[in-house]
């Protein structure tokens, strides 16, 4: 018996064809997308409305949709367009086809002193332009800093950020543990900028070390590791690298 056409026919958005799923959001896929006619390809952040009920999810993802609205820079992921339907919202956005940088340091277990300065610097400099518009992202990490074809650095997943008033302190605690400033895990008011410098530094020491500097099974005996500043140094990494006891590979942050 032949098939009715509609589930024969490849799911479409807007003037994408929907392909593969390339990652796993909070709350929904990330799909690979297709344009009909000029065959450009996009990543599309496909969120489900029946899985944002709480008024803190809500906020999330409108934060996320409003910042990146907002940012324009080489080393930040575009935002192309908005679609909504009944039960989904569709962000259309640029695509980073070499993944996440977490997968690839894994995969070369650490990353080369100079090829390492490259990334910081990218980094670096896609958050000097966050910085310079009063947001902070709150949830940097090798997960949320993708590759595109060129091996160039693309910052994603503002769903933790916020836009702050010069000068105002933050108080809500927020990303991953390992990566988390101490002011943030003491549950002080924090400077929103320096927490995502201190991410930052996690990141190249985990970049250059291919481990993180402070890990623990134990929540709250990592967070005294962070609250010490309790790491060392192996010796393989250069004097100039300005970054503790072996780890065999870091793990995915909780
Ligand atoms: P969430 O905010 O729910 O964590 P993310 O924005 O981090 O969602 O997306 C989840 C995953 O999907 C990312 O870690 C990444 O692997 C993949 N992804 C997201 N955006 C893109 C993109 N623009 N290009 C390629 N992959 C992407
Ligand atoms: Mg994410």
């Amino acid at each position: 018996m032949s098939q009715p056409d509609s589930s024969r026919r490849a799911k479409s958005i807007g003037h994408y064809i929907l392909g593969k799923t390339i990652g796993e959001g909070t709350f929904g896929k990330v799909k690979l997308g297709t344009h009909i006619l000029t065959s450009e390809r996009v990543a599309v952040k496909i969120l489900e409305k029946e899985r944002i009920v709480e008024v803190a999810d809500v906020e999330r993802v409108a934060r996320e949709v409003h910042i990146l609205k907002l940012i324009r820079h080489p080393h930040i992921v575009q935002l192309y367009e908005i679609i909504e339907t009944r039960r989904q919202l569709y962000l259309i956005m640029e695509y980073a086809s070499g993944g996440e940088l977490f997968d690839y340091i894994v995969a070369k277990g650490r990353v080369p002193e100079p090829e390492a300065c490259r990334f910081f610097h990218q980094i670096i400099a896609g958050l000097e332009k966050v910085h310079a518009m009063n947001i902070v992202h709150r949830d940097l990490k090798p997960e949320n800093l993708l590759l595109d074809e060129h091996n160039n650095i693309k910052i994603v997943d503002f769903g933790l950020s916020n836009v702050f008033r010069q000068g105002q302190l933050l108080k809500t605690a927020c990303g991953s543990p390992c990566y988390a400033a101490p002011e943030m895990i003491a549950g002080h008011s924090y400077v929103p900028h320096l927490c995502d410098m201190w991410s930052c530094g996690v990141i190249l020491f985990a970049l250059v070390c291919g481990y993180l500097p402070f890990e623990d099974q134990n929540t709250s005996a990592l967070y005294k590791k962070i609250l010490a500043a309790e790491y060392k140094t192996p010796k393989f990494i250069s004097e100039a690298a300005p970054v503790t006891s072996p780890h065999p590979s870091i793990s995915r942050s909780r």
